[in-house]
């Protein structure tokens, strides 16, 4: 998808800073945070939405969510909230699925 800005981030096209990486996520700050930490978890393959999943990625969707754990653990969070936004209704704005790692340390 050439005009979605989470593909562009998560190829590396618009250099922004990963506080993780492997070959198939990355995860980086939100531009408009609402926490005192607030990451984005990004796949690189693009998915539209949780709405699209189909059963071939559930191991990326599992994996989405233990980067998730990897970098709370490696940033010592004592706690946090993992939040996915599902359609236009459920307050979705970009349409690449992520998930948005929220705390308040
Ligand atoms: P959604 O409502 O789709 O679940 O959340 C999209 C999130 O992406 C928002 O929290 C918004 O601040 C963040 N966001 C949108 N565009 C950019 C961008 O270009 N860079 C970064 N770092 N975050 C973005
Ligand atoms: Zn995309």
């Amino acid at each position: 998808m050439s005009d979605c800005i989470f593909c562009k981030i998560s190829s590396g096209e618009l250099g922004t800073e990963f506080l993780y990486e492997d070959e198939d996520l990355v995860i980086f700050k939100d531009r408009n945070p609402k926490a005192q930490t607030h990451l984005l978890a990004v796949p690189k393959k693009h998915i539209d939405s949780i709405a699209d999943m189909e059963d071939s990625h559930t191991h990326l969707i599992g994996k989405l969510f233990l980067a998730c754990k990897k970098i709370a653990d490696k940033l010592k969070l004592k706690g946090y909230n993992l939040h996915v936004n599902v359609g236009k209704e459920g307050g979705q704005e970009v349409f690449h699925i992520h998930v948005h790692l929220l705390s308040k340390f």
